[in-house]
């Protein structure tokens, strides 16, 4: 008779909500996926996505061998050169003369091992990470107001609280098993949810309000709502006694007119009394917030009303940013972003930077912040940047201005770029490329939305000659010359070093601690559930600042004042504001989900929602195709005429790629204009002109 095969369990490697699935490799090759009915994210539920993931297999367009200037190589010739360029562009300029520009995809394993290697032995911050494109509006928010980059709440917390708001997030299709989770509760005891979006969006289906807001601003509708809490009396004494900053925030408030916002001042009255009303009340906020030029304001005026109320760190209370990418949290511990050091240290800290010099025993430690991700692609292409390792994302169509970006690549003295697909519009432009193991290939952990380190397990044999990231970096740092510090030979001892580097980080204030697995065995790792950190015991439940007590050097939290962001005029040549987003079934730039034929039933092509009054002036009838163009380039889109959106505000998805005059490349529209605080770039909108193709 012949054997069961037991499911593995793992983690879909797509959103935010890091769901657990099970795993069962299949008679083909190929694995049938299920939800994983013992993980807390998800409890068995999958979306259509994480369903799917079986789908997204197999080896058509794999890159299964090293090559050089478009030739199969060795791995050990790739390697060899890999380094010696490297080494040789560090010795004739410097070592800020050379750049990794990683994923919220690798795992955090992966993460720490770039982190080490770039921060600590080759000695610059040059290391940013896609997930500059998704969150680090909420980090530099975070960092201000609790002095560090702390997500408070958990996701249990949406199902307690009387209201959830959810600002800028498409959750239903973003987030899919967190909008079922709120759905569910909603169902359950009634949880009032306002939605705050200037697009009906389907997580409006849930909603008991939906506030269309200008697009833009959010925080003067936080302002708002700031000064309408201090109108209320709702600022406790013994709460305001635990916050810098307060008289600023509130003069600031009090200054945003109410018609700031352009909402109805009946909306806007029934949402100042749901949320004051609610004493358990959750702001969920995603890239709607974060992707924005004034992204790091916008999160502070969230975190301000939830501090002045200590609306926070209680069942059911606080903000909540939720992220777009299965590891942006994992990829923030270890430090993955050119302003932070490992574990939630501070880099420019100097006794954090010594702590971690000596911990790795680095022989050339950064000394200031590296530039992020706009600025690395820029530096690229002025020629500061010589030497580019990419891994595992795909610039040429995701940064804004995505055409200037794959030029400046193409004109780089030496890239490299490591990845499980052939043929993107990045890999085409590498000099090096290193084929790399994939979802169900490699072993490592990722953390969720609300803190939670779940493992990605190995369900399938490397395929080709793909190699785990983190082996391919160490092989590089060995040929560097640091073998003896890179000479890991499983992914669980670098876990447990990451876990022993954050308790001196805890001895140093940081709030990130796993310490608890730094004598983890490879045993203990295989073997590892999903757990939330901190783990400390001191942090019942899980929460953070629920005791009042916060990571500034004062204990006490930092409120922001925020002037709320001044509209830009109406620039005739590109009049529309058109807003960006994902649709539910695809990820990213496709090159996954774009597999699996069942995905794009949903959605097939990109398109561009209009509204009629606009369609009907630019003579656009529905199904025909519009050119949606401005200086930075020009992209071809389905009409899909709808009320959805507010006259004056299209919207497109984001996925699609390929020459952005014949398809849907929409990143080509966005510029590089970026939050100045936290370099994020306010992908979420751009400003075009449409006619007619
Ligand atoms: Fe995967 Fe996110 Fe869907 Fe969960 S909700 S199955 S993590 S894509």
């Amino acid at each position: 008779m012949q054997q069961a095969i037991s499911p593995i369990r793992t983690t879909c490697p797509y959103c935010g909500v890091g769901c657990g699935v099970l795993a069962t490799p299949l008679p083909d090759g190929g694995l049938a996926i299920k939800g994983d009915p013992d993980h807390p994210a998800n409890k068995g539920r999958l979306c259509v996505k994480g369903a799917a993931l079986g789908e997204t297999l197999g080896l058509k367009g794999r890159l299964l061998d090293p090559m050089i200037h478009g030739k199969r190589s060795g791995w050990d010739q790739a390697l060899d050169l890999v380094a010696s360029r490297f080494r040789e562009t560090i010795a004739a300029h410097g070592p800020d003369s050379v750049a990794f520009y990683v994923s919220g995809q690798l795992l955090t394993e992966d993460y720490y091992v770039a982190n080490k290697l770039m921060k600590g032995f080759i000695g610059s911050a040059n290391i940013d990470t896609n997930s500059r494109l998704c969150m680090a509006s909420s980090v530099a928010g975070h960092k201000r107001a609790f002095g560090t980059d702390t997500v408070p709440g958990l996701y249990e917390d949406l199902e307690c609280a009387d209201t959830v708001v959810l600002v800028g997030s498409n959750l239903a299709w973003c987030h899919p098993i967190l909008y079922q989770r709120l759905a569910a509760a909603k169902e359950e005891r009634g949880t009032r949810i306002v939605v705050v979006d200037p697009r009906r969006t389907a997580t409006c289906d849930i909603a008991d309000l939906h506030l269309t807001l200008d697009a833009g601003t959010d925080a003067a509708l936080f302002n708002i709502l700031l000064a309408e809490i201090e109108r209320r009396g709702l600022i406790d004494d013994d709460v305001a006694r635990g916050l810098d900053g307060m008289e600023q925030a509130l003069g600031a408030a009090r200054e945003t007119k109410a018609a700031a916002t352009g909402l109805p001042q009946p909306d806007l009255t029934r949402f100042l009394d749901i949320w004051t009303e609610s004493e358990r009340v959750v702001t969920v906020y995603s890239q709607g917030i974060n992707q924005s030029d004034s992204g790091t304001d916008k999160v502070n005026a969230i975190l301000n009303c939830h501090l002045a109320t200590g609306r926070i760190g209680r069942p059911g209370m606080g903000p909540f940013s939720v992220t777009g990418q299965p590891n942006a949290m994992g990829g923030r511990e270890v430090g993955g972003l050119a302003n932070m050091l490992a574990c939630h240290l501070d880099i420019e800290n100097a006794d954090h930077r010594d702590a971690v010099r000596r911990f790795w025993n680095a022989p050339r430690m950064a000394e200031k912040p590296g530039l992020k991700a706009v600025d690395m692609f820029r530096a690229v292409e002025d020629g500061r940047i010589k030497a580019l390792w990419i891994m595992g994302t795909n610039p040429a169509v995701s940064m804004p201005e995505a055409e200037r970006v794959a030029r400046a690549i193409k004109g780089c003295d030496f890239t490299v770029v490591s990845d499980i697909v052939a043929d993107t519009d990045t890999t085409r432009l590498a000099d090096v490329l290193l084929p790399a193991t994939g979802w169900a290939e490699k072993d490592g952990t990722v953390t969720n939305s609300e803190r939670r380190i779940s493992r990605q397990r190995r369900a399938l044999p490397a395929p080709g000659r793909a190699r785990d990231d983190w082996r391919i970096m160490a092989d590089v740092a060995g040929r560097m010359g640091w073998r003896d510090a890179f000479a890991w030979e499983t992914p669980a001892q670098i876990f447990a070093e990451h876990a022993a580097l954050s308790g001196i980080a805890g001895t140093l204030g940081s709030d990130f601690d796993i310490s608890g697995y730094r004598d983890a065995s490879g045993q203990d790792y295989d073997l590892m559930s999903p757990f939330l950190w901190p783990q400390s015991p001191a942090r019942r439940g899980g929460r953070f600042f629920g005791d009042g007590r916060f990571h500034t050097p004062s204990g006490r939290a930092r409120m922001v004042a925020v002037a709320p962001a001044i509209l830009r005029p109406v620039d005739l040549a590109a009049p529309f504001t058109l807003n960006t987003g994902r649709v539910r079934d695809h990820w990213h730039t496709m090159t996954r989900t774009g597999r699996a034929a069942r995905l794009s039933r949903h959605i097939a092509e990109p398109f561009l929602e209009i509204h009629p009054r606009d369609a009907a002036r630019l003579q656009l009838s529905p199904a025909s195709l519009a050119q949606v163009e401005n200086a930075q380039g020009r992209c071809i889109l389905r009409v899909l005429v709808t009320d959805r959106v507010a006259p004056g505000h299209p919207f497109a998805p984001i996925h699609w790629s390929g020459e952005s005059s014949s398809a849907g490349r929409v990143s080509a529209l966005v510029s590089e204009l970026a939050d100045p605080i936290s370099g994020q770039p306010a992908s979420k909108s751009a400003k075009v002109n449409i006619r007619a193709f």
